[in-house]
């Protein structure tokens, strides 16, 4: 579809959602007729409507709504618009308090208003002419959400709704959101036993238990080897430093609100690291660094703390503290673009190894406030955009965007589900080498500043984790499975050659378990699908006189009986190549 076309379709859609969220107000409306209104807004994919309402909602009162809303679509009634002062619309108004208070904000002294069947609402607009132009929506959900987002406000009751053109795109986006429910990071990383986020401990702040563990360590051992292969060495640095460098850096000031307060130590305030730049300054400035030394390449799988409000905390995906997979790249101005095009590489090389195969690259260039000169930022912005060209990867510029102290390149990529996630990001940084005084001797003797990069590939431990889950439905490759091979001993006679297959694969570094459990063989597979293990190995009396296996997979897919020593050499091939 041409993109004009599109944007006509979105917008009808859009016109459409909005609409029908003042047809559930008509809806509730009838149900309760002293119901107070909150604001009905469409979204992506559908619709809400905030409501004050004179008791709770349960999800049976969906259905009445929506039987109720059925009606109103099938009477097609007109949607009319007309103008009013200020002063008619509060007359007309006068039971609803949050629209008079709308009233009172908006600039003009001519407002609009919107009436379909009896119910009437100040709104902008536009709406479809009748109500009988709502094709297919499904109410989805009830939710509380405070009055204008404020805590200090009344609570209301938020209904959610999906609205689409037709019933088959509806039909299609319902069973997308079963999906998305049936992959939630945070329902997997429960019943898989892979982390958990407890009150007691703290809202936004991650344990990560035993299995979510192993897949953490798989992650970052390969990490660490790959960058090593690519020039970067590995550096840790304290969780805590002195709120001097950060007075330094300028974060006190431009980062505050992400900051916990600090701490005393001797007298001296102490701040939990937000990011791990400052600390890699710090051992770059240790010696005096001569332009054959550079580049240098610091990277860090480094903890870092940032206060969210307890509100957005979610799951893995946004938390107060997590570990990035940073680094710092110090170099010379005409090394910058050689190492841009060598971080897309890697990052690149990143999304395709785990699995990823959709990806989208944005520039982002100079916003309004700005470290550093105009001439400095075209320069930057340039080599960033010679980079890209030259690594033959399409991109598309998101004007402004770019971080007060540099341009920056972002990637995002897609799961399975198509949601997009915040993956790598390249930025370049004048602020930092010039507020530290980050510097080089250049050929002509003199010192200059460094061009300062950085860098994340996979974005945090955290995030990424969730990513993957939602991406493979918890079935991860097997190069990142929890447990490799599960052994199932059909008797307990089996149960020698079990564990003598078990240390073997262990011997070679597979992650190998038998169930020993005195269960049927069927329950004991069952428990391993359910676990999402790749490998099952069943042995019985055949396989323990013949030395070989049965092999099932966690599909239920049942291969050929094959020897021992074949089955532990394919695997061992597929953790290799990392594929599934
Ligand atoms: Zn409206
Ligand atoms: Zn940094």
């Amino acid at each position: 579809m041409a993109r004009e076309k599109r944007q006509v379709k979105d917008e009808e859609l859009e016109i459409m959602r909005h609409s029908a969220s003042h047809i559930m107000a008509e809806a509730v409306q009838s149900m309760f007729p002293d119901a107070k209104f909150g604001i009905g807004p469409a979204i992506e994919a559908g619709f809400y409507y905030d409501f004050d309402l004179p008791r709770p909602l349960t999800p049976d009162d969906l259905p009445t709504i929506e039987n109720k809303m059925n009606e109103i679509i099938a009477s097609d009634e007109p949607f009319t618009r007309r103008e009013a002062s200020k002063e008619e619309a509060r007359r007309l108004l006068t039971a609803q308090p949050y629209k008079l208070e709308l009233i009172d904000d908006l600039p003009d002294e001519k407002v609009s208003l919107y009436q379909q069947g009896s119910f009437l609402d100040l709104c902008r607009g536009p709406h479809v002419s009748s109500s009988g132009k709502i094709k297919a929506f499904k109410l989805i959900s009830i939710a509380g959400a405070y009055w204008r987002g404020d805590e200090h406000r009344p609570m209301l009751q938020r209904i959610y709704g999906v609205a689409f053109d037709t019933r088959e795109a509806l039909e299609e986006h319902l069973k997308r959101l079963e999906e998305a429910a049936r992959r939630d990071h945070r329902k997997l990383g429960r019943e898989l036993d892979l982390f958990s986020i407890q009150e007691e401990y703290g809202p936004g702040l991650v344990l990560w238990h035993p299995k979510g563990s192993v897949i953490r360590r798989a992650i970052e051992d390969f990490w660490k080897d790959e960058h090593v292969k690519r020039g970067y060495d590995i550096v840790y640095t304290p969780h805590i430093a002195r709120a001097d460098l950060w007075k330094t850096s300028g974060h006190l000031e431009f980062y505050q609100d992400y900051l916990y307060s600090p701490m005393d130590i001797e007298g001296q305030q102490y701040i939990l690291k937000p990011m791990n730049c400052l600390g890699h300054i710090r051992i770059y400035k240790t010696k005096i660094r001569s332009y054959r030394e550079l580049p240098i390449r610091y990277a860090e799988l480094g903890t870092v703390y940032r206060y969210e409000r307890s509100g957005v905390l979610h799951g893995l995906s946004r938390v107060r503290g997590f570990t990035q997979d940073d680094a710092h790249i110090f170099c010379r101005p005409d090394q910058l673009e050689a190492e841009v095009r060598g971080v897309l590489d890697l990052a690149l090389f990143m999304i395709d190894t785990f699995g990823f195969s959709n990806y989208q690259l944005l520039l982002s260039t100079r916003p309004e406030k700005y470290a550093g000169t105009i001439k400095v930022w075209e320069e930057a912005t340039n080599t960033l955009r010679r980079a890209l060209e030259l690594s033959k990867l399409d991109y598309e510029i998101d004007p402004g965007e770019g971080v007060f102290y540099g341009p920056k390149i972002d990637i995002k990529f897609e799961s399975a589900l198509g949601k997009a996630w915040q993956g790598p990001t390249i930025q370049v940084d004048f602020n930092l080498p010039q507020r530290f005084d980050v510097t080089y001797i250049a050929e002509d003797g003199r010192e200059h500043p460094v061009v300062m990069v950085h860098r994340t590939v996979l974005g945090s431990m955290e995030r990424f984790l969730a990513t993957l889950l939602e991406h493979y439905g918890g079935a991860f490759p097997v190069w990142l499975a929890p447990v490799q091979v599960r052994v199932i001993s059909v008797a307990d006679r089996h149960l020698d050659y079990a564990h003598k297959l078990e240390a073997e694969l262990k011997s070679e570094g597979i992650r190998a378990e038998v169930d020993t459990r005195a269960e049927r063989i069927n329950s004991k597979v069952r428990q391993a699908q359910l676990e999402k293990i790749p490998y099952m190995l069943v042995v019985g009396d055949k396989e323990t006189e013949s030395s070989t296996v049965s092999v099932r997979l966690r599909s239920g897919e049942q291969l050929a009986a094959q020897s021992f020593s074949s089955f532990k050499e394919s695997i061992k091939t597929a953790i290799a190549d990392k594929v599934n």
